[in-house]
């Protein structure tokens, strides 16, 4: 008995395989007590018994995640040298380009889009073997933080199927925790891999900027757009990330130097006295004001316990950081209106014609736009293009580019002080649903506070659940300077196994496994 709990058992047959990390699956393979059609089948089984209650994806590619599964069987069978992680399964938010596969962006405006081409990522993810389960739900274009911007249907959170999963990457994070997927691919623009995580009790990862290739990927605000890997320990999202990453010569910000060994930084960080002298900054600026009393707690709990193993907690003053949410909400809108311009009804996506007067590029541009983007988007594309018009241009993004540059020194310094910088990942739990019709945009945008600095200053971070609240998992996020992701994965993996330690278990085993069925009737009357 006691050798199931131990981490390198792969487990007899009899077990659930969906309830093995990514790593345990990935060992169990290798030894071939079960093969990846196996795995993958598990899987599939899992997602078609709670998916009416979760609505975790957008699209569901069965026949894809079989074949692939058993060509990786076939192969392992050959004797042929696979990648470590070769039939492991995996799912990718549908802002990840498939050939093949219709990609959406969860919008309306990509609804039919069959791609004619592959992200690096996917390509990666094939190319290692990993079967793809499917194209996970999404806020439109990722803007949001809840994924209720989905056009297509709202995405429940599997602690609390009343409650959101986070955003903009929920349907990849709602996966992992859900059980339907050991691993997946978010997207961090502003937090949308760590919020979602911390939401969820799972572990998402924003890299640093250019570590993974962005080819492929449907580009929100190119300077802060990064690809990011959720799973439900810091082990799964270091391979996952280890796989992703690498210099990629079709995206001209992908980094040149060699991919360090996040695997072997996760290890690392959870022998005996890892972090002994380690400094963690906690920074005074974020989330000073209005946590939430229970994510506080968390938060504390956490600060001690790596205090008792030895970390130095030290406090870091980042003045600069009071101004970092409205930079990001002038840059990131302005990117935003200049990467959604090809939305145009003339080369790709929906195409409508106007229902009265004449058919020109133009109406039928503004007859596509206007069906096709939600309300979030239009905001968005609006306000960036008043921020960069002639006239305010220098007041508000040239403005907001300089706060930026500050944001990096502010880091810059804060990082001579501590290794890591620390902070609750939201300022709340799962929020329930329909905050957003609460007619205050900017309610939300706040709640991104503690995330957006890494996206403008670069650096990689990580959400790793801190415990919970009320039952509901509180989100521990860890910053690093730009390039030593390891050192997340180190620390993490350290801090991972404390919170473990504390509870008697790690937080993502005490999910729920069973929904409601109301929750079920709810999402499918949204679809
Ligand atoms: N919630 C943030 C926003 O709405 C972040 C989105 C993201 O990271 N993609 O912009």
């Amino acid at each position: 008995m006691g050798e199931q709990n131990s981490p390198n058992s792969t487990g007899a047959a009899d077990r659930d395989l969906t309830s093995l990390t990514a790593a345990q699956l990935a060992a169990g393979l290798t030894a071939g007590e079960y093969s990846s059609t196996e795995v993958t089948r598990a899987h599939l089984d899992r997602i078609e018994a709670t998916e009416a209650q979760i609505g975790s994806f957008i699209t569901v590619t069965p026949d894809a995640a079989l074949a692939a599964a058993a060509d990786v069987d076939r192969r392992r069978a050959a004797g042929e040298e696979l990648h470590p992680y070769a039939g492991v399964p995996v799912a990718l938010k549908d802002l990840v380009v498939t050939q093949g596969i219709r990609t959406t962006a969860g919008s309306k405006i990509l609804e039919d889009w069959v791609p004619p081409y592959d992200a690096t990522v996917y390509a990666k993810i094939r190319a290692a073997g990993l079967p793809v389960l499917g194209k996970t739900n999404l806020d439109e274009f990722a803007m949001g933080s809840t994924t209720e911007h989905s056009a297509f249907h709202v995405t429940r959170n599997p602690w609390d199927t009343d409650t959101v999963p986070g955003g903009s990457s929920g349907g990849a994070a709602s996966a992992a925790a859900a059980f339907q997927a050991p691993l997946s691919v978010g997207t961090d623009t502003g937090g949308s891999v760590r919020q979602p995580a911390a939401f969820t009790g799972t572990v998402g990862v924003k890299p640093t900027y250019g570590s993974v290739s962005r080819y492929g990927i449907i580009a929100m605000a190119s300077s802060l757009d990064q690809v990011g890997p959720i799973g439900r320990t810091v082990a799964d999202a270091a391979a996952l990330h280890q796989l992703m990453a690498g210099h990629d010569p079709h995206d001209s910000t992908s980094l040149r130097e060699p991919v360090p060994d996040f695997l072997a930084a996760a290890a690392a960080g959870t022998r005996e006295g890892s972090l002994k002298g380690r400094r963690l900054g906690v920074v005074k600026q974020i989330m000073s004001d209005g946590c939430a009393s229970g994510v506080a707690a968390a938060f504390d709990r956490v600060l001690a316990l790596a205090e008792a193993a030895g970390a130095e907690i030290v406090e870091v003053d980042m003045p600069s950081l009071s101004y970092a949410l409205d930079a990001y909400y002038l840059l990131m809108p302005s990117e935003v209106s200049s990467n959604l311009a090809r939305y145009d009804g003339m080369r790709f996506g929906l195409r409508v014609e106007p229902e009265t007067g004449p058919v020109t590029a133009e109406t039928v541009m503004a007859a596509t736009r206007a069906a096709g983007f939600g309300s979030e988007i239009k905001r968005r594309i609006l306000l960036g293009t008043y921020a960069l018009s002639a006239g305010y241009y220098d007041a508000y993004y040239g403005s907001a580019q300089k706060v930026r540059t500050l944001v990096q020194r502010d880091f810059a310094a804060a990082f001579e002080q501590a290794d890591v910088l620390v902070s609750p990942t939201a300022a709340t739990t799962a929020l329930p649903f329909g905050e957003e019709e609460s007619g205050d945009p900017m309610a939300l945008y706040v709640g991104d506070s503690s995330t957006i600095p890494a996206n403008l200053a670069g650096i990689p971070g990580m959400s790793l659940p801190a415990g919970l609240a009320e039952g509901m998992p509180v989100g521990f996020q860890l910053l690093a300077p730009a390039r030593e992701d390891a050192r997340l994965y180190e620390v993490g993996a350290a801090v991972e196994a404390l919170v473990s330690a504390d509870r008697g278990g790690p937080v993502w085993q005490s999910a729920p496994t069973q929904y409601s069925s109301e929750a079920a009737a709810a999402t499918a009357t949204n679809a």
